[in-house]
């Protein structure tokens, strides 16, 4: 009875992520997240064995995406809560369920979500509830945070999934991204100097600032395609996650939170 993927799937990711037997629990739920982050390929390498963060979900959706992630005859561990006071509201949270995860179009406070995405989500959802025959309704399709204390899924609706899974129309039509979105100004750190939405061009304070990548950072080694950050490695400092790039032959860190897509930059020499 248990499948891998749903056919939807437009590729797997083939990294080993954090799972665990469903020790014959029925799958009755699917709970709804967001990754807060736009960069799906930083989401979905903290779901890797060996990150340490015991984190994972089944699918990872973008735009254009649904990515199979951890086979569904799997538990992931999505919404399992964080110990102490953190108790989930329903039993057997992870064995039960199917975790879906969505990468933000735009970083805090809104963390919005891209229409497409939602549609896809929903798309998914419909899929998973038919394989199952489980109700889809908002009983079954959950948010996380009706499930543990948590912020997510940021500002994801999802009454809206399960009103598109059930042939509804989008509530709000499909707008293209903005160019150049504003950034949000509350954690950028105070090496950046933000202009007009965009970066002006620095000064050696910022790699002074950010100097320890180079001994902590992970390497990531992805080049996704069009429209997605490019970089070659990643580290967390202090609250950011940066993101080096090299650009026309620039060394550039930005943090990765911050910064949707589109979002002018400087360079930093
Ligand atoms: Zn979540």
């Amino acid at each position: 009875m248990a499948r891998r993927f749903s056919g939807l799937i437009t590729s797997e990711n083939p990294n080993p992520m954090y799972g665990g037997g469903r020790n014959d629990v029925g799958i009755d739920r699917i709970v709804i997240h967001h990754n807060a982050t736009t960069n799906k390929n930083i989401a979905m390498s903290t779901w890797y064995t060996g990150s340490g963060n015991w984190t994972s979900a089944h699918y990872e959706v973008t735009p254009t995406e649904i990515i199979g992630c951890v086979e569904e005859s799997y538990a992931a561990y999505h919404c399992g809560g964080t110990g102490g006071s953190d108790v989930p509201k329903m039993s057997n949270p992870n064995e039960r369920s199917i975790g879906i995860e969505n990468v933000n179009s735009t970083g805090a406070p809104s963390w919005s979500v891209d229409p497409r995405t939602v549609a896809n989500t929903a798309k998914l959802v419909r899929d998973i509830c038919n394989y199952y025959g489980i109700p889809c309704d908002r009983r079954h399709v959950l948010a996380h945070n009706e499930v543990t204390a948590t912020a997510c899924p940021g500002g994801l609706d999802v009454d809206e999934v399960v009103r598109l899974a059930n042939g509804g129309s989008a509530a709000t039509p499909v707008q293209p991204v903005a160019p150049n979105p504003k950034p949000a100004t509350s954690n950028i750190p105070s090496g950046f100097k933000p202009e007009n939405g965009t970066f002006v061009n620095g000064d050696t304070e910022i790699m002074n600032r950010v100097g320890t990548p180079s001994t902590s950072a992970q390497q990531g080694g992805y080049l996704p395609p069009n429209g997605e950050w490019v970089y070659d490695s990643w580290a967390k400092v202090g609250n950011y996650t940066w993101i080096h790039h090299v650009y026309n032959g620039q060394h550039i860190y930005l943090p990765v939170r911050e910064w949707p897509r589109g979002t002018a930059w400087g360079t930093f020499k």
